[in-house]
């Protein structure tokens, strides 16, 4: 037999593929790193947000090398109401200095910086080019993928799949043979709106790098979701991410929620006057620990998304993060496979094992609940109102009337919403459990 053209093929250049192919090249690994887009980042969407503490184990100081927009310094969660918002605003000094907690980011840029950093390591990035299927010898071990390009294969020891969600080299890989339902996955629309400096600085009150990420429940009318706004240097990102089982039954259009967010009496002064510059939609795996795959095959690792790793539960959206981690010790575990020349599905297993020790696994396990219980109707439309009655009746001043007890309001605005004790007492056991 042939040796392979390369000791690892990885396909797309994502968060996922560029932590991988960095880490493999790093190993002394010979690396390609297939993506299909003309540039890294190219086809990609996200909010604009990287929590990056994983990448302090891939690249030294590298706050200082990122093409960060801005720092987070406030992380605010708003739950409204068609004409009411509640919002929960915490700021800190302490993510305006190194080493930081999160950033936003451009994502042509991020994952442009992320290939890169494998290309320095020794990675041949091969662009414009899709991976079409797999190649397997006579024993069904995957050997490579084959490409649209004239000059065709791409042999490999190893082939790790970073191809992102509905991967279809997992399904056939049979690692993943459905890919995530159609109940797990999410739709991502999101605006990128031009607006000055100094504007964002004043309506949201930063200086210099600062930023924010803002998140919102009770904005997708009667559709799971969730929605989202990051201030970039002189553009803001502002989203909505809905389940699409929801999305289908409401006969809704997504852009049409959108325009409802940002028309919202808490939002529409915060972007007025800008001007849009993007408009992107994605796909979003969102089914959480539960959906995720068999990560290992003969030959064979799946990684982010094309692994169901992002963890997005209505108003949290953290998938590039998992990413990375999980591109990451894809990488080691291939690389340290091909040293020991053994890339059987047995020769491969470090990379669960690494998996299992991290974050990666170890949040999403922590948080298998988060999904269904975030997704509940309880807390996308019954809760937010409730909650935005009981602050207005606490903050409403009725004088010469006495003023009602935080329970009273609460009994009252419970019976208006339809919301029984035992499920309030219920989902929060449940959210201890969950998030406790
Ligand atoms: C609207 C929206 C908002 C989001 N906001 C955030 C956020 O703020 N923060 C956050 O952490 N996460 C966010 N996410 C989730 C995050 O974007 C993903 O979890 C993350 O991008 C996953 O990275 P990945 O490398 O696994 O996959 P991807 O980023 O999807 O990368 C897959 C790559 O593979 C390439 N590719 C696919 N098929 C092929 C093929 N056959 N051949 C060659 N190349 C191929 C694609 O072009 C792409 O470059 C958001 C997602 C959406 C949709």
């Amino acid at each position: 037999m042939t040796d392979p053209m390369f000791d690892v093929v990885v396909v797309g250049a994502g968060p996922a593929g560029c932590a991988a192919a960095l880490e493999a090249a790093r190993a002394g690994r010979t690396v390609a790193l297939v993506e299909r887009g003309p540039f890294p980042g190219s086809k990609n969407v996200y909010g604009g947000v990287v929590y990056g503490r994983i990448l302090d184990e891939l690249v030294e100081d590298w706050w200082e090398k990122m093409p960060v927009e801005r720092w987070v310094t406030r992380r605010s969660t708003m739950v409204m109401t068609q004409d009411q918002a509640l919002t929960v605003d915490f700021r800190s000094q302490d993510w305006a200095a190194p080493p930081y907690n999160g950033a936003t980011v451009h994502r042509a840029e991020l994952d442009s910086w992320l290939a890169s950093l494998a290309v320095e390591a020794g990675a041949v990035l091969v662009t414009s080019t899709v991976a079409t299927g797999l190649l397997r010898d006579a024993r069904g071990r995957v050997t490579g993928v084959r490409t649209d390009r004239p000059d065709g294969d791409l042999t490999a020891s190893v082939v790790i799949a970073c191809d992102g969600v509905n991967s279809f080299l997992a399904k056939e890989a049979g690692l993943y043979p459905s890919g995530p339902t159609v109940e797990h996955t999410t739709l991502g629309v999101k605006e990128t709106l031009a607006l000055p400096r100094e504007v964002i600085e004043e309506r949201f009150a930063v200086t210099g790098r600062e930023g924010v990420d803002l998140e919102i429940l009770g904005c997708t009318q009667s559709i799971p979701g969730g929605g989202f706004l990051y201030t970039h240097l002189d553009s803001v990102s502002i989203g909505v991410v809905v389940g699409l089982k929801g999305l289908a039954a409401a006969k809704v259009r997504p852009e049409d929620l959108l325009a409802g967010l940002k028309a919202h009496p808490a939002i529409a002064p915060l972007i007025r006057g800008a001007e849009l510059k993007e408009y992107s939609a994605h796909l979003i795996p969102e089914g959480g620990f539960d959906t995720i795959p068999d990560l290992v095959g003969d030959g064979i690792l799946v990684a982010g998304d094309a692994a169901s790793m992002c963890l997005a539960a209505g108003i949290w959206l953290e998938g590039v993060n998992f990413a990375l981690g999980a591109g990451m010790y894809a990488g080691r575990a291939a690389a340290a496979a091909v040293a020991r020349g053994d890339c059987s599905r047995m020769g491969l297993s470090g990379y669960r094992r690494m998996l299992e020790a991290s974050f990666v696994l170890a949040d999403h396990r922590k948080l298998r609940r988060a999904p269904g219980l975030l997704f509940s109707e309880r807390f996308q439309q019954q809760y937010p109102a409730l909650i935005c009655d009981v602050v207005q009746g606490l903050f409403h001043v009725d004088n010469p009337r006495p003023k009602p007890g935080a329970l009273r309001l609460l009994r009252t605005a419970a019976r208006r919403h339809g919301v029984r004790a035992r499920h309030l007492v219920a989902d929060a056991l449940n959210g201890l459990r969950t998030f406790g």
